[in-house]
């Protein structure tokens, strides 16, 4: 099973898929996580994503869709794949497209998570003061001030890339 999964900052898709992968037994191909992982790593690309991560902003497709495609090559996903966060642009969408095509492969679905705003904002705010008080991890990017910034980013080039010409789709 090849999946999808889209959603605003804050929405759960991370969660959602960790659901969907212990049932399912496919890996979670989050764009998020490989990008922090790079960032960790130290590596010169990891360094240039730190930046615009914690702006909120977007990571530039070829840097991403190389990312993932790498990913896709994996022995693992031999039985499908969920992917979490990609693809968040148009061009990032015709690039996989492509891509799976040049494999001889089609995602089988796209989930989408719809939550309100408002209660987006309260959960980001509830990760943020939780992490602080437990001492525990906190992502650079999850504050109300630059968590805005990634919901405007959603918005803008990601929920209304669906309703362009070239809308992503998953009968490709
Ligand atoms: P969220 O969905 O909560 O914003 P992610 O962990 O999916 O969190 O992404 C964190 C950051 O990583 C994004 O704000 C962005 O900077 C970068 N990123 C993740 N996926 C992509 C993508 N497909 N294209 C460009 N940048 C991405």
């Amino acid at each position: 099973m090849r999946l999808v999964l889209l959603g605003p900052p804050g929405a759960g898709k991370g969660t959602q898929a960790k659901k969907i992968v212990a049932r399912l037994g496919i890996p979670q191909l989050s764009t998020g996580d490989m990008l922090r992982e790079a960032v960790a790593s130290r590596s010169t690309s990891g360094l240039r994503a730190k930046h615009i991560m914690d702006r909120g902003e977007l990571v530039p497709d070829e840097v991403v869709v190389s990312v993932v495609t790498n990913r896709i090559d994996h022995l693992d996903t031999a039985n499908g794949f969920i992917l979490d966060g990609f693809p968040r642009t148009v061009t990032q969408a015709e690039a996989l497209d492509q891509e799976l095509a040049t494999r001889g492969i089609k995602l089988d679905a796209v989930l989408e998570l719809e939550v309100d705003e408002d209660a987006l904002l309260d959960r980001i705010r509830g990760r943020a003061e939780e992490a602080t008080t437990s001492g525990g991890y906190i992502r650079s990017d999850d504050n109300p001030e630059v968590f805005k910034t990634r919901l405007d980013v959603y918005r803008a080039q990601t929920a209304l890339a669906k309703l362009s010409p070239h809308p992503m789709r998953s009968d490709t």
